[in-house]
């Protein structure tokens, strides 16, 4: 958003001069204040240029107030919805759980505002395709979901060699994800809607193409898991063209957290290096440290989405 100041007394003969466009801030409005919201409230206010934090809403309201301090000019707004109707506010950031995202983003929608939601955009299907609706009524774009997959440079590369079509074209795709453990709260839907999403997410933005079929099996249990949890899953996409994709979810793996993509073509592979940032070599063996969780994982791909939404 930006505005051109002009200045209105100019002495007779002297030229007009151009002034530089003052840039006004994007106020944004954040609901859900847990680790992602408090980590996107930092990415936009200390690295994203023209973002500002101007009022959060969390159920647990101490937790709201807590990170409304540490802003610049933040306040608390007694509920997400007052978030969203605050006239002080441009954009909203909806980073609360997965259940309550459907009712935020159609009021942003309702409201006119951009709304960045994290994933999942909603957790059914008939939501997801309220939303959709929704938008495609309002004949704009409003919704942006947190798929950072898309942002991050390894796949960003993955990709590139994908689309040079240097290989031949796409016949399977293998992705992997493994978090080494989740929160007691998680459950067995969550391993397709907060989990599986993004390597969903990723198959149809690789093959640029739609998912026409799904199968889902549920191998022997992990007994680390606990409960009844269906860990691992093994899922299978079928593209409309006939590129099978397996995707591998393990949620209590235990060793770290280890995101894995290769795409096979017909004349070759392209698969995204071994997760870790450095390689040891002691004591007879080879190795490195993984990643503990997607936090360190992604960071650079959190930044740069918030920056391109
Ligand atoms: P979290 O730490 O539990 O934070 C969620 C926050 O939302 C909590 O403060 C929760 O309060 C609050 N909340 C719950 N219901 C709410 C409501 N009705 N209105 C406002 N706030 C509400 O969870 P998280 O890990 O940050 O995850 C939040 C979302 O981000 C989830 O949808 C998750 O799937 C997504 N996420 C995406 C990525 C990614 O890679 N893109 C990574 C992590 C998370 P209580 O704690 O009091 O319930």
């Amino acid at each position: 958003m930006t505005s051109a100041t002009t200045s209105r007394t100019r002495p007779a003969g002297v030229p007009a001069q151009r002034s530089s466009p003052k840039v006004a801030s994007l106020r944004i409005g954040l609901i859900g204040t847990g680790r992602i919201g408090t980590d996107h409230i930092r990415r936009l206010t200390e690295l994203t240029a023209g973002a500002e934090v101007v009022a959060v809403s969390d159920v647990d309201t101490d937790r709201a107030r807590e990170v409304a301090g540490g802003l610049a000019s933040g306040r608390v707004t007694a509920g997400a919805h007052e978030l969203i109707a605050d006239d002080d506010v441009d954009a909203v950031v909806v980073s609360s759980w997965g259940p309550t995202h459907e009712e935020y983003v159609l009021a942003c929608i309702a409201a006119g505002k951009p709304v960045f939601c994290e994933k999942p955009l909603a957790t059914t299907q008939d939501a997801c395709r309220r939303i959709v609706e929704a938008e495609v009524a309002a004949a704009r774009r409003y919704v942006q979901v947190g798929y950072m997959r898309r942002y991050d440079p390894s796949y960003r590369t993955l990709k590139a060699v994908v689309d040079s079509g240097e290989i031949g074209a796409p016949l399977l795709v293998h992705s992997g994800h493994r978090n080494a453990s989740v929160p007691g709260h998680y459950t067995g839907a969550m391993t397709i809607t907060d989990t599986a999403v993004h390597d969903f997410d990723v198959a149809r933005w690789l093959l640029d193409e739609e998912i026409a079929a799904v199968t889902v099996l549920t191998p022997k249990r992990n007994r680390g898991g606990g409960g009844d949890l269906p860990d691992p899953l093994l899922i299978l996409l079928e593209s409309e063209s006939g590129v099978l994709v397996d995707v591998e979810v393990s949620v209590n793996i235990r060793y770290g957290y280890d995101i894995r993509g290769a795409v096979v073509r017909e004349t070759g592979t392209v698969s995204l290096a071994d997760g870790v940032p450095v390689v040891v070599r002691s004591g007879g063996r080879v190795g490195g440290p993984l990643h503990k969780d997607w936090q360190p994982r992604f960071a650079e791909a959190y930044d740069a989405e918030l920056r391109d939404w």
